[in-house]
């Protein structure tokens, strides 16, 4: 029976990069015996211009109705699109809060890896990273500082604002469970990354992640404080496998993982919620200003094609080849104009589509 997977093309280089994905998830579906059914979705400044709202009723239950969606990017440019003369609520980001939220997505995944041929453009020294580094970030999306109750009040005349970080222990529960899922399809080690030293919230944490962990005797767990967290990350990322962690914490440690690698045209992610559903899409946005030139870069659309293989369709095989065919195609010299240096050939977002496609047939 075919899978019915949704598809957003969005904005921007959108459409581009999802078109490329496309081309590739069919040709693994060939190789691999599986058939693939897809259905497009409006979401962001795309379903402004056909409905007048970023989100519809009608693309949640179509999005609900698929065993995942993949999507390019959404939003404009801030300064010259009608879109943002619109109230905040209307605008194309509303519509990606709004899918997050009606999918209920709190499971938030960001791999950071480090491929041979890009390694000139990691920032780090080249002894931090000699033997590379291949980690993914779980980070808990639905809870925490984020969503805490927050005001400002003035207290003996002074103006004061407080904001409340709350975890409870099912909350900390289902998130730790996808990263030691996770952990089990790759090197099975898992940090968990808190402020236990001064947090109650951490403190629950720990002890229930603790408690995951006894259901998962092959993962090897350890605990890290954030702060010390953020200097490994750029001292010794290779140490890392799954990284998993809380709403602000993974915020800003899949910011810094992923800078560690140097090319935003590379970086997937997923948001995944209880089921094996999940949503996923390049880290980087919708890029305006080449947006139409066939210049972006697809691969990080591409990777998060074989997220999804992987994480929501059990396709494991195929998701590797993927991911397989990508390193192919990087060493043989093929390069999108972001990631492109001296002596190599610069390819279109098409042809580097079709280079990866056919690296997998
Ligand atoms: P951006 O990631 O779109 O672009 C930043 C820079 O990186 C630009 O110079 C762009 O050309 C380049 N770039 C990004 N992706 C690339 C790719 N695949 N290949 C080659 N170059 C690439 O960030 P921005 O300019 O701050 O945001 C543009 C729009 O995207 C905004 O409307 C923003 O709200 C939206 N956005 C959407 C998402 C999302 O859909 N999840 C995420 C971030 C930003």
């Amino acid at each position: 029976m075919a899978i019915k997977i949704g598809l957003i093309p969005g904005d921007g280089i959108g459409p581009e990069i999802v078109a490329e994905a496309e081309k590739v998830l069919l040709a693994a579906a060939d190789k691999y015996g599986f058939t693939l059914d897809f259905e497009k979705l409006l979401l962001g400044g795309a379903s402004i211009d056909a409905t007048g709202l970023p989100l519809t009723e009608e693309t949640v239950e179509k999005a609900k109705a698929c065993e995942a969606v993949l999507m390019g990017s959404i939003g404009g440019d801030a300064k010259t699109s009608p879109w943002y003369q619109l109230p905040a609520d209307k605008r194309p980001e509303a519509g990606l809060l709004g899918i997050r939220k009606a999918l209920n997505l709190f499971a938030n995944l960001r791999p950071a890896y480090l491929y041979d041929e890009l390694k000139d453009a990691c920032p780090l020294k080249p002894a931090m990273t000699e033997n590379g580094f291949d980690m993914i970030i779980v980070r808990e999306l639905t809870g925490g500082l984020y969503f805490g109750k927050r005001y400002t009040e003035t207290v003996n005349g002074l103006r004061t604002a407080v904001d409340t970080l709350t975890y409870n222990e099912e909350e900390i529960r289902r998130i730790a469970v996808k990263a030691f899922d996770i952990a089990m399809k790759r090197r099975k080690k898992v940090t968990s990354v808190d402020k236990a030293n001064v947090l109650d919230s951490s403190r629950l944490w720990r002890a229930v992640v603790e408690e995951v962990a006894a259901d998962y005797p092959e993962v090897t767990l350890e605990h890290m404080l954030v702060d010390n967290c953020a200097m490994q990350l750029v001292m010794n990322p290779g140490q890392f496998d799954v990284i998993l962690t809380e709403n602000m914490f993974g915020d800003i440690l899949s910011d810094e993982a992923s800078m560690t690698t140097g090319s935003i045209g590379m970086l997937s992610s997923a948001s995944l919620n209880e089921t094996k559903f999940g949503l996923y899409e390049p880290s980087h946005g919708s890029a305006p200003d080449i947006a139409g030139k066939n210049i972006a870069n697809p691969i990080a659309t591409i990777l998060s094609a074989a997220m999804m293989l992987r994480f929501s369709l059990d396709r494991d095989e195929a998701a590797d080849a993927i991911e397989k065919a990508v390193e192919q195609v990087l060493k043989e010299g093929y390069r999108t104009a972001d990631i492109w240096s001296e002596g190599c050939e610069k390819v279109s977002t098409d042809r580097m589509g079709s280079l990866i496609a056919e690296r997998l047939r």
